[in-house]
């Protein structure tokens, strides 16, 4: 007989640790007791020596699927007279750990919703230990029942028996209901008027009959509509005044999704896992998805159903639902009643509403699985506000991120918290979520940061409020941001080559940096390289009107004239070229973004476009990837580093046109920047002897692209690293500025360039 003191840290509190912890030490005869602590939990369990050593090792491999084992600390100590194992009160006083992320409907509670005789048959807010709203809900820490917007629900007699009895897989879920002692959910008229009956059957009818519903979730409203009828999508389109950007879509299961698309094994368990995340999937050919839900493009943004609510919008009729985020265009997600039916009454035909509060707007997660890497495209709802652990102590900061796709990140201890999803800060909705948000979230986790780090373009709302606060503040390079996020999300702790390539970033030199090739360790940094500056013709409206980069880039090519005329624009470039002779509203930019759009407009596509990336998005979607050829580029070097010109390549380009169709063309544009970042890291290599490389920005989202220079970076012996579910895009800005700063702030530095080649 022996007995052991056991301390298990990380992620358990809130996802059934405890009922866990005590069905495992019946199982192997042991007593003892378990508690909350405020690093995890911790117990002392006693009995024969090979069944402690079992149990441990169960708490390794079969935690619930929400919970995160970070460490196990054992110590002996001496055997005591008992015959139970006990789960005792909590050791509260302290702030317990982290909340946690919003867990998906779990197996067990699935089953419960279609058992007929289950008393939580077609239950909308069924969940239990392991599954259910968690951050969405919470006012305050610990996670319990009564600082949540579950308070005003009053447990009935057989949920109390659950709740209290050790063995049942509801004990302590401080999220139980039951249709007796729940939240209620109901149908509504577009002007918010409930309407009798059973609203499951009411929303599916509406769907049915090509209709548009308002369904309040988790983290905040969606608008769903059948996404195999081409004219709902199309009404839905109209309705939200929506950019051609595609609409997710949420299958009814696993089996049905696999019909439209084609998800890996990884894929599909990252499907199923606790946050239930939308993946962007190859589709299908021939699948029934209405046109109008992805058009012109290879993937589709697939999920599953994640709440019951969810579940009953689904029969054996409906198998595939458009579910976008309920806003009006632009705008931040629409998450209290009053505002559904006033910003979202005239899109829909009817609205699933409930009585529970949603208290903080989370937007779904949006990734991609590619090449064993997570990459993150919005990292939301499942995630947040689960920690990044830097694995060192980080100084007390608010870190303000970008202007668009924000997020912000606020430290305590080793961990960097990032927020949900804040959108668009020049929208002014968004911007005032934005500030307010920033203030609950540093009030939920009990921070008060000293230090306050921002982008450093001046014009960033995020920036501008960053410098109106009380606080010792901090700069920090737009792409640099992007390169700390991927080093502080896998912890590299050495130097590395840093590829940032995106749309648009402030550089310390005044031009508009976004194709850099970096080379640094903690707070030294320098840029190595970088493509040549070609004008922004007309400044930011050359981002809505790609047709302008590709003149831009073709402004000493002969056959620039012919161009424009054939595509109408003859007329409108003479007085771009003169502001743009005098220096007039012309910006520099070494931007691959900007590339991209330059090369997709002269390709035949979109001249003018409706979001940033769409150009791209575009011309990655004509690729034929049997296509071998790639173009010409010369790298040259100066005092400053590595130079690439763009308009080398885009001079081919025109040349390619009479002969070559855009799926070509496309290819080896793709191929060539695959291997215009390859040649560059081998003469960053050359200089530095480190073959670490990270690649992120906003161009990372490319999937094809992304595939071409991983695979060729690999067999040029690189190590590759992405900041995995953080995103490549600008919502992976604040990590990188939390972990950055945090060291500037440690060692007191305040310019990270100095000393690079690029200072100045
Ligand atoms: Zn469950
Ligand atoms: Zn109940
Ligand atoms: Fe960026």
């Amino acid at each position: 007989m022996r007995r052991w003191l056991v301390n298990v840290s990380g992620l358990v509190q809130g996802v059934g640790f405890r009922p866990f912890l005590f069905n495992l030490a019946r199982r192997q005869e042991l007593t003892g007791w378990v508690r909350n602590n405020f690093a995890g939990v911790e117990l002392e369990i006693q009995g024969e020596p090979d069944k402690l050593a079992s149990f441990v090792k169960a708490v390794k491999t079969e935690a619930p699927p929400a919970a995160l084992v970070e460490t196990i600390t054992i110590s002996e100590i001496p055997p005591v007279k008992e015959d139970a194992f006990l789960i005792l009160a909590s050791e509260f006083g302290q702030v317990q750990g982290s909340p946690l992320p919003d867990q998906g409907i779990c197996g067990a509670c699935m089953d419960e919703f279609y058992n007929g005789k289950d008393r939580r048959h077609h239950h909308p807010f069924n969940s239990c230990t392991v599954c259910g709203p968690r951050f969405t809900i919470i006012r305050d820490l610990p996670f319990d029942r009564n600082r949540t917007s579950m308070a005003g629900f009053n447990l009935c007699l057989d949920c109390s028996g659950e709740y209290t009895n050790p063995a049942d897989r509801r004990f302590h879920a401080q999220t139980i209901a039951c249709p007796k002692c729940g939240p209620s959910l109901w149908f509504a008229e577009p002007g918010g008027k409930p309407v009798d009956g059973d609203p499951g059957q009411r929303a599916r009818a509406v769907l049915k009959s090509g209709g548009i519903i308002g369904v309040k979730g988790i983290g905040g409203y969606h608008l769903a509509c059948l996404a195999s009828a081409e004219c709902a999508v199309e009404k839905l389109r109209v309705r939200k005044g929506r950019d051609n950007r595609a609409f997710a879509v949420m299958f009814r299961d696993l089996e049905t999704l696999e019909e439209y698309c084609e998800p890996a094994p990884a894929e599909k368990e990252l499907l199923l896992s606790p946050a239930r995340p939308i993946l962007l999937l190859p589709q299908r050919a021939g699948s029934k998805l209405a046109r109008a839900v992805n058009p012109g493009l290879k993937e589709i943004g697939a999920f599953l159903p994640y709440t019951g609510i969810q579940l009953l919008l689904f029969d054996k009729e409906i198998d595939a639902l458009v579910m976008t985020s309920g806003n009006r265009s632009g705008e931040p997600l629409t998450i209290e009643d009053h505002e559904a039916v006033s910003d979202l009454g005239a899109m829909v035909e009817g609205f699933l509403m409930h009585n529970r509060e949603i208290l903080w707007r989370c937007d779904d997660s949006v990734l991609r699985f590619q090449q064993g890497h997570f990459i993150g495209i919005r990292r939301s709802r499942g995630y947040v506000p689960a920690p990044v652990n830097s694995g060192r102590n980080l100084a007390p900061l608010l870190a303000c991120g970008a202007q668009q796709k924000n997020v912000f990140a606020v430290t305590k201890g080793e961990k960097i918290y990032l927020s949900s999803h804040q959108g668009d800060l020049d929208n002014l909705a968004s911007f005032l979520i934005y500030r307010e948000t920033i203030e609950r979230f540093l009030r939920l986790l009990q921070c008060s940061p000293e230090w306050v780090i921002h982008d450093l373009h001046p014009d960033y709302n995020s920036t501008i409020y960053a410098k109106s606060l009380p606080l010792k503040s901090i700069g920090i390079q737009h792409h640099l941001a992007h390169i700390a996020s991927a080093v502080a999300a896998c912890r590299i702790q050495a130097p590395v080559i840093g590829v940032a390539f995106d749309g648009s970033g402030y550089g310390i030199d005044g031009t508009v940096w976004g194709g850099e090739f970096f080379y640094g360790y903690e707070t030294s940094w320098g840029r190595m390289g970088t493509f040549i500056d070609y004008p922004l013709p007309g400044g930011e409206a050359a981002i809505r009107e790609p047709w302008r980069m590709a003149a831009a880039y073709l402004r000493n090519n002969p056959g620039l004239g012919k161009w424009l005329d054939r595509n109408g624009l003859a007329g409108q470039w003479p007085t771009l070229e003169a502001a743009l002779k005098l220096g007039i509203n012309s910006p520099l930019t070494s931007s691959v973004g900007r590339f991209f759009d330059g090369v997709a407009a002269l390709t035949g596509g979109p001249p003018t476009v409706t979001y940033e990336g769409e150009a791209a998005i575009w011309l990655e979607n004509q690729a034929d990837s049997s296509v071998e050829k790639s173009y010409d580029f010369t790298i040259s070097a100066d005092d400053e580093g590595f130079r690439i010109d763009p308009g080398e390549v885009v001079n081919q380009v025109y040349q390619d046109l009479s002969r070559e169709s855009a799926r070509v063309i496309s290819m080896k544009f793709h191929r060539t920047i695959a291997t215009i970042i390859v040649e560059t890291a081998k003469l960053i290599r050359d200089e530095t002897a480190c073959s670490r490389i990270v690649l992120s920005g906003g161009v990372f989202q490319n999937r094809l692209l992304l595939d071409l220079t991983m695979n060729l970076l690999q067999k040029h012996d690189f190590q590759v690293y992405v900041p995995e579910i953080v995103p490549v895009n600008d919502g992976g800005i604040a990590l990188g500025q939390a972990w950055l700063g945090s060291l500037m702030i440690e060692r007191g530095v305040t310019d990270v360039f100095s000393g690079s080649r690029s200072s100045n």
